[in-house]
């Protein structure tokens, strides 16, 4: 059997190393436009604002491929893929073919339709190839705009200030992660992100960038105002990467559909990660979310089909995580509750700061906020996704003395 891995990021890893582990004798071959070794993503803000150094940034040693009998198709874009010829064409002409293949080609950031995009000091961060081309060009003073207050702009604006640059973050509603963070939540986040020195712009977004000698100069925004900027960073969210998909019928506008062993509409074609549309571990409907654990979590669980074993996907569990300096978050699951029977549990403990919200639904665990202590955020998740009934629990989380670390010792 051979398997065809287009993309060697979280999901594409982890199912080339789950059909090696149950499918020791069957070919692999992954597929990266990108020309070098697998990296982190998530490390990316932390090399921008100097926190690691960039060999920290690898995810396997030097040898990888060959250590695993990969055949690795590094620098080669793919341009098609054709299901009833069973083979991936690359843009350098080459044509890969395969029993069984897996899309894990994730997502690429997004960028509004406004003038002034194409100006020099416009940046994206998503791949390695963003980051070199910031160091290379960031300008020596600022100020820096970071249109997006979700917990990559928040964590790249850190990076900025801590470089020494003016910082100015655009939000477009009235606080940060609307969707995610209730109002306390948000205001303790504003208070911890303006204790970095960033300034925040909420109910403001770009509708045109203006230039100087081909470089951006100022930002203007909705309500007139224009604020004067040496760079620019977009961080407004990903759209799924399936380009290369136009015509196979596999891709609709939110990802690639797939059923709950990760199977697309066509039955040689695993889908995994960032580029699918899973479906929500609690509602059980399609839920588009973007996080590294659940590439993972897909990317093994498709790799075992791929392999014959056939697991299934539990879902998807929507989750947070904002670190910075001053505040810690940790969120997952439902902001509000669903049904009738829907309750809200939420303390904030004035001597520490810290604050837990719980959002219940039918006697079980939908929800849940940490700020500040996030230790035990393990817990509450694994009590989310087995949906453990509270009253099952030996203690009950609806008190503010709630002990999560004490539940199962
Ligand atoms: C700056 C930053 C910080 C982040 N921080 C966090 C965090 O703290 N926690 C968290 O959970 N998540 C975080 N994320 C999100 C996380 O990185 C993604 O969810 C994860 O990378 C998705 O993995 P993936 O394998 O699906 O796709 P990707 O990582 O996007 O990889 C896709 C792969 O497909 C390849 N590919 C795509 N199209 C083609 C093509 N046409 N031809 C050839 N190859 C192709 C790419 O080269 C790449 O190898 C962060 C993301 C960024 C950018």
């Amino acid at each position: 059997m051979r398997h065809v891995i287009i993309g060697t990021s979280a999901a594409g890893l982890a199912a080339a190393e789950m059909v090696r582990r149950l499918a020791p004798g069957d070919a692999v071959a992954l597929i990266s436009d990108e020309p070098h070794l697998p990296y982190s993503r998530p490390l990316l803000t932390y090399l921008l604002g100097g926190e690691i150094t960039p060999e920290k940034i690898w995810l396997r040693p030097r040898d990888y491929f060959e250590r695993f009998g990969f055949e690795a198709h590094l620098g080669e874009p793919v341009v098609q893929v054709d299901p009833e010829g069973r083979a991936v064409h690359l843009a350098s002409g080459r044509t890969v073919p395969y029993d069984r293949l897996l899309v894990a080609s994730g997502a690429n950031p997004r960028v509004p339709e406004i003038p002034g995009t194409d100006l020099g000091c416009v940046f994206t961060l998503r791949h390695l190839a963003d980051w070199r081309r910031l160091e290379a060009e960031l300008p020596a003073g600022g100020p820096v705009v970071v249109v997006g207050m979700g917990a990559v702009g928040l964590k790249a604006a850190d990076a900025f200030r801590q470089r020494g640059y003016e910082v100015h973050v655009l939000a477009r509603g009235a606080q940060a992660l609307s969707k995610v963070l209730d109002p306390t939540a948000a205001g303790l986040l504003h208070d911890a992100v303006t204790a970095l020195g960033i300034r925040v712009h909420y109910h403001a977004w770009p509708t045109a960038l203006k230039g100087a000698n081909g470089r951006v100069a100022q930002v203007v925004l909705n309500d007139g105002r224009e604020l004067s900027a040496a760079a620019v960073l977009f961080s407004v969210g990903v759209e799924p990467r399936v380009d290369f998909l136009a015509g196979a019928g596999l891709a609709g506008p939110d990802g690639v559909p797939v059923d709950r062993t990760l199977r697309t509409g066509h039955p040689n074609i695993y889908a995994a990660g960032d580029c699918v549309l899973p479906h929500h571990l609690l509602t059980g409907k399609p839920a588009a979310f973007h996080i590294w654990p659940a590439a993972v979590a897909q990317g093994e669980v498709a790799g075992a089909n791929m392999a014959g074993a056939g697991r299934v996907y539990d879902g998807i569990l929507p989750m947070n995580s904002i670190s910075l300096k001053t505040i810690r978050i940790i969120t997952g699951g439902h902001q509000y509750p669903d049904g009738p029977h829907g309750e809200v549990f939420a303390h904030l403990d004035g001597r520490t700061g810290h604050y837990r919200r719980l959002v219940m639904d039918d006697g079980r665990l939908v929800g849940v906020t940490l700020v500040g202590d996030v230790a035990h955020a393990g817990i509450y998740f694994r009590i989310m996704a087995r949906k453990l009934p509270l009253r099952d629990l030996p203690a009950d989380p609806r008190t503010p003395d709630f002990q999560p670390g004490r539940l199962w010792a």
